[in-house]
């Protein structure tokens, strides 16, 4: 109101100066400055009305929508439960629970966790990034900081609610170690007043608050924000194992038509390494392949292309030449051959199509996931890399550039050798042994499993050609067809 008043009186008014005979030019263009500026603090909040409403959700959420991650929440009920029985906490004379800090790699269930924290606590939920408090302008994070704990009371009383939780994503950006980003006090006046706020926070408050803080660089947070008082209780969330894959998959597959081929186990199985918020991808990927197709249900064959989709990327019209198509195939088929030649059932399938950076691939199929490796098993893997370009030479008597990943991959696994003290060294100190050494030793891992390898494939080399060309004519062999030209040609096994 005020603000549609005071246009139309500078509107009068200049209309009154221009009649008047008066240059009002300058008077515009210092108008146009003031309403430019008004704009910029208007929307960075720098007037303190800052409006966190926007963050605000309401949730219904359990900790059932939440597949695997069965530690992280039962960590995390355990820590809710002294904010339920607040008053049972008092009179034990316990401080009460300010902050509980989520670590653990992206995409992994955070958010979700938080979310059900608050459902579970009868809590608002207020969900923020750690970048939304960093600005140029000194003052203005710790502003924002003072008006997300006002707005969180508010948003408690007007929802009804016990309680808010404020969600804080990327901590880390607003908690890093004070001082370590030099020459911008702002970031270490925006911590403060969180630290300050979060201290303020008392059994006997009106709305009981607690700050949920999420990060994947917990070695980058200021130790006092993790100090007893603070966010003094750190959950971990880990990527889901085969178990909690399949658990994930059936969550997002529930509002999904799925054929009765499908196994989500043995999509569980396929999809190693892969975050929830992969598996969810992948489930929306499969969908969208089988509208593609006009498919009315989701086909087991739906769920595996999506699995090559999310770890690869799409498909890329691009096409090499043909003389590059067959080096691309008989690099792969090296691959193949010697992960079948070490590990009987273990490849998926191989193709030369173009996907993502990838001019083709080898999909193995891992057995279970595994939480320790044998130095065998690293030196099988490290054959395994460097089987395709010891194909390449073998076959076409050259190699290519294709092979980079691979072998930094292998170097990669050699290390990790060397550095787990199972190399020819022994247990070793990094920082102390001559860079020569340690470079020689790699070399030498690398090389043995080199001559295996070519060992291996020289012997195969009728079988590796003849695979190689079949798939360049059909680009994609699956695991089952590949195991049958073995054993037909009985060379390896
Ligand atoms: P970031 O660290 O990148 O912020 P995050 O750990 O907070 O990620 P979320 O935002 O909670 O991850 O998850 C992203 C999406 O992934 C969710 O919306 C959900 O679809 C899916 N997801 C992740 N973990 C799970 C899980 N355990 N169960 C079901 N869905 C999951």
């Amino acid at each position: 109101m005020i603000r549609e008043f005071c246009l139309g009186a500078s509107i009068a008014l200049l209309i009154f100066l221009t009649m008047m005979g008066q240059n009002v030019i300058p008077l515009l263009l210092l108008a146009g400055l003031g309403f430019m500026l008004y704009m910029l603090i208007d929307r960075k909040g720098l007037t303190g009305s800052a409006n966190f409403a926007g963050y605000t959700q309401q949730v219904n959420f359990s900790f059932d929508d939440i597949g695997g991650q069965a530690p992280a929440k039962q960590e995390l009920k355990e820590a809710l439960d002294f904010v339920l029985h607040a008053g049972k906490i008092k009179e034990m004379g316990i401080r009460p629970l300010k902050g509980i800090l989520l670590t653990g790699p992206p995409g992994t269930g955070k958010t979700l966790l938080a979310k059900a924290a608050a459902s579970y606590t009868h809590s608002a939920f207020l969900a923020t990034s750690g970048s939304e408090f960093i600005e140029v302008y000194a003052g203005v994070g710790a502003q924002r900081v003072r008006q997300l704990f006002k707005t969180a009371r508010e948003r408690a009383q007007k929802e009804k609610k016990d309680g808010a939780i404020i969600f804080v994503d990327e901590i880390d950006v607003l908690g890093s170690k004070r001082g370590s980003n030099t020459g911008h006090l702002e970031y270490d006046q925006t911590l403060n007043q969180l630290l300050v706020e979060m201290d303020g926070l008392k059994h006997d408050d009106k709305v009981r608050i607690l700050v949920v803080g999420a990060t994947n660089r917990e070695d980058m947070l200021d130790p006092a924000l993790t100090r007893p008082g603070r966010f003094d209780r750190i959950v971990r969330v880990d990527l889901p194992d085969k178990a909690a894959r399949k658990s994930i998959l059936e969550i997002h597959c529930r509002n999904k038509p799925l054929a009765d081929d499908v196994s989500l186990e043995d999509i569980a199985r396929e999809s190693f390494g892969f975050s929830g918020a992969h598996l969810e991808s992948l489930a929306n990927e499969a969908a969208i392949l089988a509208l593609r197709e006009k498919s009315p249900v989701i086909h087991q064959s739906h769920l595996k292309e999506a699995v090559d989709k999310v770890m690869m990327g799409e498909k890329i019209d691009r096409r090499p030449n043909d003389e590059e198509r067959y080096r691309i195939a008989v690099h792969e088929t090296g691959h193949a051959l010697i992960s079948e030649f070490l590990r009987k059932g273990s490849v998926s399938h191989l193709t030369v199509t173009t996907r993502g950076r990838a001019l083709g691939y080898v999909r193995s199929v891992p057995e279970d996931d595994l939480y320790l490796y044998t130095k065998e098993y690293l030196e099988e893997q490290i054959q395994i890399c460097l089987a395709g370009a010891a194909a390449e030479s073998v076959v076409l008597d050259s190699q290519s550039t294709g092979a980079n990943n691979d072998f930094q991959q292998a170097v990669k696994l050699a290390r990790q050798i060397i550095t787990a003290g199972l190399s020819s060294l022994g247990v070793i100190c990094e920082e102390i042994i001559p860079k020569e050494r340690y470079h020689q030793e790699l070399q030498k891992i690398i090389k043995e499993q080199e001559e295996k390898v070519h060992q291996i494939l020289h012997s195969s080399f009728e079988t590796l050609k003849e695979i190689a060309e079949l798939l360049m004519e059909q680009e994609y062999i699956s695991g089952d067809e590949l195991r049958d030209m073995i054993e037909q040609r009985r060379v390896i096994h």
